[in-house]
């Protein structure tokens, strides 16, 4: 089924992932120092790219990312979330559409994020082929309601290439 040929389209995603001592916590592609704690995860867990990667495939009514990489599937332990959103990227791409800016917010209650919200926003927006502009960061804590979770909660807008 062909999505409808619209201007534009929205996308959304969501990530969450316990956390755990003994693993590291990568969120946007960032390694986040001084976290006591990281993502408990078949992959690296990196939930910023996860959250992306399932609102650029929502944006066309292409599924989610659990589809194309089951974490049941032994060749998708460890795996570089990268290539989980390069993938995204590229069904995006073949639709003929492009993201135009994308908003996240990470929720966390330790360590606080930010002195790396230009890191993330820059990679993010590399990995997408943006501007950093175009990729707008917030953070917050859940108040102690889920200090042992990060949370991601995405929005993307996709514009159609013409040609
Ligand atoms: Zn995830």
């Amino acid at each position: 089924m062909t999505p409808a040929p619209l201007p534009s389209r929205i996308g959304y995603g969501e990530d969450a992932h316990r956390l755990a001592q003994g693993r590291a916590l990568v969120l946007g592609g960032v390694p986040i120092p001084h976290a006591e704690r990281g993502a408990v995860a078949h992959s690296d867990g990196d939930a910023v790219l996860h959250a992306v990667a399932d609102a650029l495939l929502s944006g066309l009514a292409l599924g989610d990312i659990g589809q194309y990489y089951p974490d049941t599937a032994a060749e998708n332990a460890g795996l570089d979330s990268r290539e989980i959103l390069a993938h995204a990227l590229a069904l995006v791409r073949e639709w003929k559409y492009a993201p135009a800016n994308v908003a996240l917010v990470v929720t966390l209650d330790r360590p606080k994020l930010g002195p790396l919200r230009a890191d993330i926003a820059r990679n993010v927006a590399a990995l997408l082929g943006l501007n950093e502009t175009e990729v707008g960061v917030s953070f917050k804590t859940s108040e102690g309601l889920a200090p042992d979770h990060v949370q991601v909660r995405v929005t993307v807008l996709l514009a159609r290439v013409e040609g």
